[in-house]
């Protein structure tokens, strides 16, 4: 007997209605011979309401107690879909992230899941039951608090569990057909991938690609599960994640992420040290860091520019002064109204051009690039966050993905 993992999203336990269409679908798993194993997120847009709700209390809450509040979101969906699958007669039980002995390290609000012991869930699959996890959600060992692995933490809990329980593959309902060539709410013909490489799909998923959680698919490569993207709204295919023996695509997709800020720091002095200075103090605060840029050096001193999570940027900006302070460099500026846009392909790597014809494109549309950053498989460029949209669309158009093998520039 085979083990699938079944992870639903928010919109798809939005109410009664969506949880018993998810029912539906557990029962109809079952009845083809399948173990299965329900990994939920909390009900609709009930994450964002707790956190405005907490907001609304104080302007500072404490990270430990923020996990108590965000991690009841995913108890309730658990506890709906079970009482729905009882009263059919399927026998079915929930357990919190801690009760399936999903082990985290002590980081609130963006733990890392170390273990997952299962057993609860292994027993409970042994007598014939449905059980369903509150995704998002587990528990430090040490401390025995509640954490919670992140905003979209569901997936990463559904593809670590169906890796620590040996599952075939695992399913990630949503509310969208699957992964896309870019944002189709932007582009109008993107088109819906058949498959797309580990690889690849971690880059989209950095680029901001909100389909699937980036740490996700790092569980999917590292343990080789394959990810299957689709839509709970109907049967048909979504995207495969997996290593694809396919030909290579030049670009694979187009993410863009808006949730990013700048910060400068002007007049840095030119010696050795400063870098490590700034980077260091802002590290050590926990908070991370996309792209960075320093420009060449006049007269000893130079600009360093990075980009941080919006949500961090009142700290990089304190941080950033107190360092700019020690260092003595001129004054630090801050820039929220910037977006990055992120072009991934592996075949890139092996086609020259591809960075030229993205900044020929950007020019053309008349936008102007802030910053570049690449990987071997990845350009992305910072722009003006009013020009993010024009950029996603020029370069969706220029580059038609998935371009198989053509020529660049063609
Ligand atoms: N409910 C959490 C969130 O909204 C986790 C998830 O949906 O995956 O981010
Ligand atoms: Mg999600």
């Amino acid at each position: 007997m085979s083990l699938v993992v079944q992870k639903f999203g928010g919109t798809s336990l939005a109410d009664a209605a969506r949880i018993k269409a998810v029912a539906d679908r557990v029962e109809s798993t079952r009845r083809e011979g399948h173990d299965v194993v329900v990994v939920v997120s909390a009900m609709g847009a009930t994450t964002d309401q707790l956190v405005a709700l907490a907001a609304e209390v104080s302007d500072d809450p404490s990270p430990r107690e923020m996990d108590m509040l965000l991690s009841a979101g995913e108890r309730i969906s658990m506890a709906l879909l079970s009482i729905t699958l009882n009263s059919r007669g399927i026998p079915a039980v929930s357990f919190t992230g801690s009760q399936a002995g999903i082990l985290t390290d002590s980081s609130h609000g963006s733990a890392k899941i170390l273990d997952i012991q299962g057993t609860r869930v292994r027993d409970s699959l042994a007598q014939g039951r449905v059980v369903i996890v509150a995704g998002f959600q587990g528990v430090d060992p040490e401390s025995k608090e509640i954490t919670t692995l992140g905003r979209g933490g569901s997936d990463a809990t559904a593809v670590a569990l169906a890796a620590a329980l040996g599952a075939d593959s695992v399913e990630i309902y949503t509310d969208v057909d699957g992964v896309f060539t870019a944002d189709p709410r932007m582009v109008s013909d993107a088109m819906k991938l058949e498959e797309i490489p580990f690889d690849e799909m971690l880059e989209l998923s950095a680029g901001g690609a909100g389909v699937l959680m980036s740490r996700a698919v790092e569980f999917g490569r590292r343990y080789e599960v394959p990810i299957h993207v689709r839509s709970s709204f109907h049967d048909g295919e979504g995207t495969w994640v997996r290593e694809s023996p396919m030909e290579q695509a030049i670009v694979s997709g187009i993410a863009h992420d808006r949730s990013e800020a700048k910060v400068t720091v002007n007049r840095v002095p030119d010696r050795p040290g400063v870098a490590a200075a700034l980077f260091g103090s802002l590290a050590a605060a926990g908070v991370n860091i996309d792209m960075i840029v320093q420009n060449v050096s006049h007269d000893g001193s130079t600009d360093i520019s990075f980009t941080v999570p919006r949500a961090n940027l009142v700290d990089a900006e304190r941080i950033a002064k107190q360092v700019a302070a020690e260092i003595d460099a001129e004054s630090v500026d801050v820039d929220a109204e910037i977006a990055k846009v992120s072009l991934v392909g592996a075949g890139m790597k092996s086609h020259p051009g591809v960075a030229a014809k993205v900044f020929e494109t950007l020019a053309s549309a008349g936008i102007n690039i802030e910053m570049i950053s690449t990987s071997t498989i990845r350009i992305s460029c910072v722009v003006r966050a009013d020009d993010v949209e024009a950029a996603v669309q020029a370069l969706h158009a220029a580059f038609d993905p998935p371009a198989i093998y053509e020529e660049v520039g063609a």
